[in-house]
């Protein structure tokens, strides 16, 4: 129940300036959403970015999207979809959150917010983030600077 309530907060919560875009034709959206941050939308971009930025916030591991690509009968490869996958956050359209060493997810909002993930059902859910306490930021090392904090939030079911 908390949980549900959270994430719908903070799905209202965030402004999101792609929603703006994408209340159109969803081809033509996903078109300027990539002129925008200055890919060209070949027919595998615009197809990928059609079945991830079509279904509102989530987050997608590069098989779970191979597996939509292949039911929506897109032909690509899975060399492919990590390639996309991986432009896509460099432009800033996607999130990378890393889980465990051998799992990466993709989340389809980009914005700064923090992760519960379930543990043995591998899902991972947001955190509204006035709910993330982080306590005191360490010094980084001479010559860096923090780029961002990322919190993952562990969740196992109360035996
Ligand atoms: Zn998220």
């Amino acid at each position: 129940m908390i949980l549900s309530t959270a994430a719908e907060a903070a799905m209202a919560d965030h402004v999101d300036l792609r929603r703006d875009v994408l209340n159109g034709c969803p081809w033509h959206d996903v078109k300027s959403m990539l002129r925008d941050v200055g890919l060209r939308p070949t027919r595998q971009r615009m197809a990928l970015g059609w079945i991830l930025f079509g279904k509102g916030d989530r987050h997608l591991t590069a098989e779970m999207l191979y597996e939509e690509a292949s039911r929506a009968k897109v032909p690509v490869s899975l060399a492919t979809i990590y390639n996309t996958l991986h432009q896509f956050t460099e432009v800033g359209l996607l999130r990378q959150v890393a889980v465990d060493g051998s799992k990466a997810y993709f989340d389809t909002n980009a914005s700064a917010h923090h992760h519960f993930f379930v543990e043995g059902e591998d899902e991972l859910l947001d955190i509204p983030g006035a709910e993330v306490l982080v306590g005191k930021t360490p010094t980084p090392p001479e010559g860096y600077e923090i780029a961002r904090v990322d919190v993952v939030v562990r969740l196992r079911r109360k035996s």
